[in-house]
């Protein structure tokens, strides 16, 4: 029986599970959250579940439905609260996944060492934030974390909230934080109507088939127009005011190259401010799988979803931003492709080429344009965790003779810290102006957090491989 190991529990990651076992493999779904449904179903833990989940979620039905399925299956086993941290080859050149079971930097944790058949990565992708001055104030949030904190705690970071960046995902956002009781002053889109049109108009029939999309436009619309959301193109938080917590925010009107028309700034009093300049796929297992990646930083496959390591599949955000109905129709090419199956059916690919279009039209509208820089002033701090300025990242970079990157990672310790550069990585690789081919920041050999304790029982532990086979589960549990 074919094993395919999948690594990730999102849409992506249950659809390719549901797929590969229609095709009769048995599959290993792995996830490091308590719960499977990544970011788009995230929910109440079970022990203190939701009366009324499926009124925070879209497709909550389908949702249930596609995990009653898997969990009700002999051949599929489910890890959540498992985190891989890394991948590498045995002796014999096959990949091993490197993983822990347990609560995230729990003690006693169980360590596991996966092998299969085949593997798909389905690890998603995190949201991108641009710094601005002030956004270290206590009281500035991601927007998914302020959305995380709304549907898996029923917790709104704010009474009166600025919500501001670029993307669609802005209206789930403020939806959100309204349902939880949140007053949503305003929400900020940086994309200027110009290209709002250029990424949505365009061939409008095309988007027929996101045709549920649109229903979720409604809604969110609705809950703009029920809770007098007031929706603003083409301006930005620019600055966030407080002391020892954020009491207003600077909004500024953009050019087409997102920098601020002088004039335009105006002050708006808030306690909470959450921002998303979209996303960024978290492609470290793939960099560790020795998979190649495109210059915008996604996962490069074929037609079956097969990325340039033979066995290795990719799915969903990792191979490119287009949002959950993407993600599941590429679960369902890359979990029948891992389970053997060589011709894509037409239906498939058509759908898969449907919401391929959709992340063309988000990155066409909301991109991020560069003149965003012009918001930071040399006391902006850029990596949070070391606490390094936008000052000093420009020093160090005029002082290298080459491999930028490098020098200024070294010299100022920017994207060293606790985060290895998830949050500043890809705006330093901007204000240093590296290309990806002179290196890049989402080269970790851990890939998540691990204690020296459990490395290095895993270090023996892959020593004796071969002897101990009660740790090493090369073997499934169904057999
Ligand atoms: C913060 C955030 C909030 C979002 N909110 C919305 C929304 O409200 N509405 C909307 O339409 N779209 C939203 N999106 C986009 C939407 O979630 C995605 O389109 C969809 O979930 C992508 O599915 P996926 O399976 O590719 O990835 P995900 O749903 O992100 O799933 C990836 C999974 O991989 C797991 N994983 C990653 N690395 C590891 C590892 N090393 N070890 C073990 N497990 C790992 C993660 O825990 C996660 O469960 C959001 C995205 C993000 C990042």
């Amino acid at each position: 029986m074919t094993h395919v190991l999948i690594l990730g529990a999102g849409p992506a990651g249950l659809a390719a599970a549901r797929a590969a076992r229609s095709r009769g493999a048995r599959v290993t779904l792995v996830d490091s959250a308590d719960a499977v449904g990544g970011q788009y179903w995230r929910h109440l833990p079970e022990q203190r579940a939701g009366a009324n989940e499926e009124s925070l979620h879209h497709g909550w039905d389908r949702f249930t439905a596609l995990r009653q399925e898997l969990e009700a299956d002999g051949d599929v086993r489910l890890m959540h609260s498992t985190s891989v941290w890394a991948i590498d080859r045995d002796g014999e050149g096959a990949l091993r996944v490197h993983a822990t079971e347990g609560p995230a930097d729990g003690p006693g944790r169980e360590p596991h060492t996966l092998s299969a058949d085949a593997i798909v990565l389905a690890t998603g992708a995190h949201d991108r934030t641009l710094p601005f001055p002030g956004w270290t104030l206590p009281g500035v949030f991601t927007a998914g974390a302020a959305q995380a904190l709304a549907k898996s705690e029923r917790i709104a970071v704010g009474r009166n909230v600025v919500v501001a960046g670029a993307g669609p995902f802005l209206f789930p956002v403020a939806a959100s934080l309204s349902q939880v009781g949140a007053n949503v002053v305003g929400v900020f889109e940086a994309a200027r109507g110009g290209s709002m049109a250029k990424g949505w108009l365009p061939r409008p029939w095309s988007l027929l088939r996101a045709s549920h999309k649109a229903g979720e436009l409604v809604q969110y619309v609705s809950n703009h127009v029920r809770n007098r959301i007031p929706y603003t193109l083409g301006s930005a938080v620019i600055a966030a005011h407080g002391t020892a917590h954020v009491a207003a925010v600077t909004i500024a009107d953009l050019d087409t190259n997102w920098a601020p028309i002088p004039g335009s700034e105006r002050r708006i009093a808030v306690d909470a401010v959450c921002v998303s300049h979209g996303f960024t796929p978290r492609v470290e297992l793939a960099v560790a799988a020795g998979c190649e990646l495109t210059s915008e930083r996604f996962v490069v496959t074929d037609e079956r979803l097969e990325s340039t390591v033979p066995g290795v599949f990719a799915a969903g955000e990792i191979t490119g931003i287009g949002g959950v109905d993407a993600s599941l129709v590429e679960g369902e090419i890359a979990g029948l492709a891992a389970a053997g199956l060589t011709a894509i059916p037409t239906k498939l690919r058509r759908r898969h080429r449907a919401t391929t279009d959709f992340a063309r039209r988000i990155e066409a509208a909301h991109g991020i344009r560069s003149g965003w820089t012009s918001w930071l002033t040399d006391a902006t701090v850029v990596c949070r965790c070391e606490s390094v300025t936008a000052g000093a990242i420009d020093a160090a970079t005029a002082a290298s003779e080459q491999d930028a990157l490098r020098s200024v990672k070294l010299t100022t310790r920017a994207g060293l810290g606790v985060c290895q550069a998830r949050i500043c990585g890809r705006t330093l690789e901007q204000l240093i102006g590296t290309h990806p081919g002179g290196g890049i920041v989402d080269n970790r050999p851990i890939a998540s957090p691990i204690r020296l304790g459990e490395l290095a029982a895993a270090s023996t532990l892959s020593r004796t491989e071969h002897e101990n086979t009660t740790l090493i589960e090369k073997e499934s549990p169904h057999e």
